[in-house]
């Protein structure tokens, strides 16, 4: 028989919200008249902007017509796109990020997950914990959890909080995600500061998902790594339309590398990661569809935008009744001013699981269980904002009765 990766073999057995899930469903077949509002599903719940929309709509029909047909688009993504976004997400805040620097992807998921092929199979990791688990994931596939030098776990606690130290073994590739899945927080620029200055130090690459950044409420924060002086020698920045504009189904998003970013090949020999990307992306991959890419460009047009922040505005407005009801009935709960998450210590010393399963059986509400995101989540609950105003206020209201 073939031998199989061995990495697989080391991966956690069972994902996260697939164990949620045969909760739910367990529950369901036990109490068939209750009703369960989900709080723990990460996907939007508003309908696709009506811009995007329409931009889609006009790009099936030329698709469907032989003078405006399309077929394979460019690798790196249509530059009507990739315009938009050094323009609007970039250019806009006084950072020079030029069109050729961004790939547009059909997700961030995808990149994250695929971005550690650019580095050697020897380079040493660290993730935030908790943290989104593609992280980790990728990682332990690609053989980068290795006993002479385990993947480095960088803790996020109410303590520091939710912005880790840096670390005392010295990481080559690290990953940071601000405003934070799932802990709800998000990160100063005197902080990432920090963290940039360290990379610079130590020579380490950073990966910044940013998938939440529409979602920062104060004028203070940074919205983009390369606020930061010096970011664009270190850090790859990944994006996405899915928490934007509703685009979790239609699958784009973007990832920016600099041309500043170097690294060295075994033999010493200097390359541009952008080169190295380019590469992977036009062996690996043949574009985003050309729909998906209308879509999301239509989402930086004044319509576009303005569909986007009220959609935002609502996710939001359910963060901050969750975050104050929580509080209100007595929890301790972060997060949610800045990122559409709120993270709750569990009461009385229970586990995540002990906390999720009474919140289920005693107010018939799911959660996600914090420990699902790493050690340092043991203790915590996420609640999504991702859900009706409706949904919201009735869980508030079960949890106070
Ligand atoms: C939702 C999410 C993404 C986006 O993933 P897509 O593949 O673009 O849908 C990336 N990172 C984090 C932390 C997320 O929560």
């Amino acid at each position: 028989m073939i031998t199989l990766n061995n990495n697989f073999h080391l991966l956690p057995e069972s994902y996260l919200f697939s164990i949620v899930r045969q909760r739910l469903d367990a529950y369901r077949q036990n109490h068939p008249e209750d009703e369960i509002i989900r709080m723990d599903i990460g996907d939007v719940t508003r309908p696709i902007a009506p811009a995007a929309v329409a931009a889609m709509h006009a790009a099936v029909d030329e698709l469907a017509r032989t003078e405006s047909f399309h077929g394979y688009g460019p690798e790196q993504g249509y530059l009507f796109l990739r315009e938009a976004i050094a323009d609007y997400d970039y250019r806009r805040l006084g950072i020079a990020i030029t069109p050729d620097e961004i790939f547009i992807s059909d997700g961030a998921k995808s990149d994250l997950g695929n971005l550690g092929e650019l580095f050697s199979h020897r380079a040493r990791v660290a993730v935030p914990d908790p943290g989104y688990p593609v992280y980790a994931d990728d990682n332990i596939i690609d053989g980068r959890n290795r006993t002479d030098a385990p993947i480095i776990h960088l803790p996020l606690t109410p303590e520091n909080h939710f912005v880790p130290p840096t670390p005392d073994r010295t990481p080559d590739l690290i990953y940071l995600c601000y405003p934070n899945n799932p802990t709800g927080a998000s990160i100063s620029r005197h902080d990432l500061s920090r963290w940039v200055d360290y990379a610079r130090r130590v020579g380490a690459v950073i990966i910044y998902d940013s998938a939440y950044e529409a979602y920062i409420r104060d004028a203070s924060l940074p919205h983009s790594i390369y606020e930061i002086e010096g970011a664009e020698e270190v850090a790859i920045e990944v994006r996405s339309f899915s928490k934007t504009g509703g685009f979790t189904g239609i699958r784009c998003g973007y990832t920016v590398v600099p041309h500043a970013l170097k690294g060295c090949y075994a033999d010493g020999t200097v390359a541009e990661l952008h080169r190295l990307w380019m590469r992977r992306q036009s062996t690996k991959f043949n574009g985003a569809s050309y729909i998906s890419q209308r879509g999301a460009a239509a989402l930086y047009t004044p319509e576009g935008r303005r569909q986007v922040e009220e959609s935002i505005d609502y996710y939001m407005e359910n963060a901050r009744l969750l975050r104050e009801g929580m509080a209100a009935a007595g929890y301790e709960a972060f997060g949610g001013e800045n990122a559409p998450y709120v993270w709750v210590r569990t009461p009385d010393g229970m586990t995540s699981w002990e906390f999720f399963d009474h919140l289920l059986e005693r107010y018939q509400l799911s959660s996600t269980p914090g420990a699902g995101f790493g050690t340092n989540g043991e203790g915590f609950v996420r609640l999504t904002a991702f859900n009706t105003r409706s949904n919201t206020l009735a869980a508030l209201r079960r949890l106070r009765d």
